[in-house]
Protein backbone atom coordinates (compact mmCIF):
# COMPACT_ATOMS: atom_id res chain seq x y z
CA UNK A 1 0.00 0.00 0.00
CA UNK A 2 1.70 3.38 -1.14
CA UNK A 3 0.32 5.56 1.26
CA UNK A 4 3.26 8.19 0.52
CA UNK A 5 1.49 12.06 0.04
CA UNK A 6 3.31 13.51 -3.20
CA UNK A 7 1.49 16.77 -2.12
CA UNK A 8 4.63 17.09 0.61
CA UNK A 9 7.02 19.13 -0.43
CA UNK A 10 9.99 19.20 1.58
CA UNK A 11 11.99 22.23 2.79
CA UNK A 12 15.34 22.43 1.83
CA UNK A 13 17.87 20.60 4.00
CA UNK A 14 19.66 22.11 6.90
CA UNK A 15 21.92 20.16 9.24
CA UNK A 16 22.63 22.17 12.53
CA UNK A 17 25.39 23.65 13.44
CA UNK A 18 27.71 21.78 14.94
CA UNK A 19 28.60 23.41 17.96
CA UNK A 20 27.97 21.66 21.29
CA UNK A 21 26.50 18.57 19.68
CA UNK A 22 28.46 15.36 19.62
CA UNK A 23 28.81 13.85 15.83
CA UNK A 24 26.72 11.36 17.02
CA UNK A 25 23.97 13.59 17.87
CA UNK A 26 24.53 15.30 15.06
CA UNK A 27 23.79 12.78 12.95
CA UNK A 28 20.49 11.07 14.19
CA UNK A 29 19.29 15.21 14.51
CA UNK A 30 19.66 15.43 10.89
CA UNK A 31 17.83 12.27 10.13
CA UNK A 32 14.67 14.19 12.77
CA UNK A 33 14.79 16.86 10.52
CA UNK A 34 14.40 14.75 7.82
CA UNK A 35 11.58 13.10 9.44
CA UNK A 36 9.63 16.53 10.31
CA UNK A 37 10.74 17.21 6.52
CA UNK A 38 8.45 14.62 5.14
CA UNK A 39 5.75 14.99 7.50
CA UNK A 40 5.27 18.28 5.37
CA UNK A 41 6.38 20.85 8.11
CA UNK A 42 8.89 23.39 7.78
CA UNK A 43 11.91 22.18 9.58
CA UNK A 44 13.05 25.81 9.48
CA UNK A 45 10.04 27.75 11.50
CA UNK A 46 11.37 29.18 14.71
CA UNK A 47 9.14 26.57 16.88
CA UNK A 48 10.96 23.22 15.25
CA UNK A 49 14.51 24.49 14.26
CA UNK A 50 15.71 23.07 17.54
CA UNK A 51 13.22 20.08 17.77
CA UNK A 52 15.62 17.92 16.12
CA UNK A 53 18.29 18.27 18.24
CA UNK A 54 16.48 18.60 21.62
CA UNK A 55 14.63 15.09 20.60
CA UNK A 56 17.76 13.51 19.43
CA UNK A 57 18.81 14.07 23.09
CA UNK A 58 15.34 12.83 24.25
CA UNK A 59 15.57 9.59 22.41
CA UNK A 60 18.92 9.34 23.31
CA UNK A 61 18.37 9.21 26.87
CA UNK A 62 15.04 7.18 26.17
CA UNK A 63 17.67 4.63 24.80
CA UNK A 64 20.57 4.84 27.61
CA UNK A 65 19.94 1.26 28.24
CA UNK A 66 22.07 -0.09 25.28
CA UNK A 67 24.83 1.95 26.39
CA UNK A 68 24.80 1.54 30.59
CA UNK A 69 24.29 -1.95 30.79
CA UNK A 70 27.54 -3.24 31.44
CA UNK A 71 28.03 0.01 33.95
CA UNK A 72 25.36 -0.65 35.51
CA UNK A 73 25.63 -4.58 36.26
CA UNK A 74 28.98 -3.75 37.60
CA UNK A 75 27.54 -1.57 40.51
CA UNK A 76 24.80 -4.26 41.18
CA UNK A 77 27.40 -6.79 41.37
CA UNK A 78 29.25 -4.61 44.02
CA UNK A 79 25.87 -3.83 45.96
CA UNK A 80 25.36 -7.99 46.76
CA UNK A 81 25.73 -8.64 50.24
CA UNK A 82 25.58 -12.29 52.42
CA UNK A 83 22.70 -11.43 54.93
CA UNK A 84 20.90 -14.14 56.66
CA UNK A 85 17.29 -13.55 55.59
CA UNK A 86 14.67 -16.77 54.97
CA UNK A 87 12.23 -14.51 53.92
CA UNK A 88 10.69 -13.01 50.63
CA UNK A 89 11.79 -9.90 49.44
CA UNK A 90 9.53 -8.20 47.12
CA UNK A 91 10.02 -4.63 45.77
CA UNK A 92 6.90 -3.59 44.51
CA UNK A 93 5.30 -0.83 41.74
CA UNK A 94 8.74 0.00 40.41
CA UNK A 95 7.24 2.73 37.70
CA UNK A 96 8.98 2.49 33.78
CA UNK A 97 9.12 4.15 30.77
CA UNK A 98 9.61 2.15 27.80
CA UNK A 99 9.24 2.76 23.65
CA UNK A 100 7.29 0.01 21.64
CA UNK A 101 9.89 -1.38 19.13
CA UNK A 102 7.17 -2.16 16.56
CA UNK A 103 5.44 1.70 17.05
CA UNK A 104 8.35 3.58 18.69
CA UNK A 105 5.96 4.42 20.77
CA UNK A 106 6.05 4.78 24.89
CA UNK A 107 4.36 2.22 27.11
CA UNK A 108 4.36 2.66 30.82
CA UNK A 109 3.93 1.14 33.95
CA UNK A 110 5.12 -0.71 37.31
CA UNK A 111 7.31 -3.67 37.74
CA UNK A 112 7.31 -5.90 40.68
CA UNK A 113 10.24 -8.34 41.60
CA UNK A 114 9.87 -10.63 44.65
CA UNK A 115 12.78 -13.26 45.03
CA UNK A 116 13.45 -15.94 48.06
CA UNK A 117 17.22 -15.38 48.47
CA UNK A 118 19.66 -18.37 48.49
CA UNK A 119 20.30 -20.61 51.61
CA UNK A 120 22.89 -18.77 52.33
CA UNK A 121 21.08 -15.44 52.39
CA UNK A 122 22.20 -13.53 49.58
CA UNK A 123 20.43 -10.09 49.01
CA UNK A 124 21.07 -7.06 45.98
CA UNK A 125 21.09 -3.18 47.38
CA UNK A 126 17.12 -2.59 47.09
CA UNK A 127 18.22 0.70 44.97
CA UNK A 128 19.57 -2.00 42.37
CA UNK A 129 16.46 -3.64 40.68
CA UNK A 130 15.08 -0.06 39.88
CA UNK A 131 18.81 0.33 38.21
CA UNK A 132 17.94 -3.08 36.22
CA UNK A 133 14.49 -2.10 35.43
CA UNK A 134 15.46 1.34 33.73
CA UNK A 135 18.40 -0.27 32.02
CA UNK A 136 15.80 -2.86 30.35
CA UNK A 137 13.27 -0.71 29.72
CA UNK A 138 15.38 2.20 28.13
CA UNK A 139 15.79 0.52 24.85
CA UNK A 140 13.36 -0.65 21.84
CA UNK A 141 11.57 -3.48 23.43
CA UNK A 142 8.16 -5.14 23.94
CA UNK A 143 7.04 -6.16 27.39
CA UNK A 144 7.11 -9.73 26.70
CA UNK A 145 11.09 -9.42 26.30
CA UNK A 146 11.49 -6.87 29.20
CA UNK A 147 10.08 -9.20 31.86
CA UNK A 148 12.58 -11.70 30.81
CA UNK A 149 15.33 -9.60 30.41
CA UNK A 150 15.11 -8.33 34.13
CA UNK A 151 14.29 -11.80 34.98
CA UNK A 152 17.79 -13.48 33.77
CA UNK A 153 20.01 -10.48 34.92
CA UNK A 154 18.48 -10.48 38.55
CA UNK A 155 18.59 -15.11 38.69
CA UNK A 156 22.73 -14.01 37.21
CA UNK A 157 23.07 -11.46 40.29
CA UNK A 158 21.43 -13.45 42.97
CA UNK A 159 21.49 -17.21 42.05
CA UNK A 160 18.19 -17.03 44.73
CA UNK A 161 15.86 -20.02 45.50
CA UNK A 162 13.29 -17.96 43.26
CA UNK A 163 12.30 -15.19 41.77
CA UNK A 164 8.37 -13.68 40.68
CA UNK A 165 8.15 -10.80 38.26
CA UNK A 166 5.07 -8.86 36.81
CA UNK A 167 4.36 -6.12 34.95
CA UNK A 168 1.18 -4.31 33.91
CA UNK A 169 1.76 -1.72 31.21
CA UNK A 170 -0.43 0.50 29.52
CA UNK A 171 0.99 0.82 25.44
CA UNK A 172 0.60 4.55 23.75
CA UNK A 173 0.33 2.20 20.11
CA UNK A 174 -2.63 0.47 21.79
CA UNK A 175 -4.15 4.20 23.30
CA UNK A 176 -3.52 6.41 20.52
CA UNK A 177 -3.63 4.98 17.17
CA UNK A 178 -5.36 1.55 15.88
CA UNK A 179 -7.50 -0.03 17.96
CA UNK A 180 -7.70 3.31 20.41
CA UNK A 181 -8.61 1.46 23.49
CA UNK A 182 -7.38 3.96 26.49
CA UNK A 183 -8.08 1.80 29.40
CA UNK A 184 -6.71 -2.05 28.60
CA UNK A 185 -3.56 -3.21 30.38
CA UNK A 186 -1.10 -5.18 29.52
CA UNK A 187 -0.14 -7.75 32.53
CA UNK A 188 3.04 -10.37 31.92
CA UNK A 189 4.43 -12.57 34.51
CA UNK A 190 7.63 -14.92 34.64
CA UNK A 191 8.67 -17.06 37.75
CA UNK A 192 12.10 -19.00 37.97
CA UNK A 193 13.29 -21.45 40.08
CA UNK A 194 12.12 -24.08 42.71
CA UNK A 195 8.41 -24.29 41.81
CA UNK A 196 7.77 -25.57 45.42
CA UNK A 197 7.98 -21.57 46.01
CA UNK A 198 6.09 -19.87 43.66
CA UNK A 199 2.53 -19.53 45.22
CA UNK A 200 4.66 -18.06 48.13
CA UNK A 201 6.71 -15.82 46.43
CA UNK A 202 4.10 -14.86 43.76
CA UNK A 203 1.68 -13.47 46.50
CA UNK A 204 4.35 -10.82 47.54
CA UNK A 205 3.88 -9.24 44.15
CA UNK A 206 1.83 -6.26 44.61
CA UNK A 207 1.19 -3.63 41.73
CA UNK A 208 -1.18 -0.43 40.91
CA UNK A 209 -4.44 -0.74 40.60
ZN1 LIG B 1 3.46 -0.93 19.55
Amino acid sequence: MNTRNKNIKPSKFVLPKKNNVSSYEYELSGNIRNIIQHLGEDANREGLVKTPERYAKALLYLTSGYRNEKSVLEDCANAIFDEKVTSVVAVNNIEFHSLCEHHLLPFYGHVSIAFLPDKNGKILGLSKFARLVDVYSRRLQVQERLIQDIMSATWKLLKPQGIAIRIEAQHMCMMIRGVEKQFSKTATYSYRGQSKFEQTIKGELKYEK
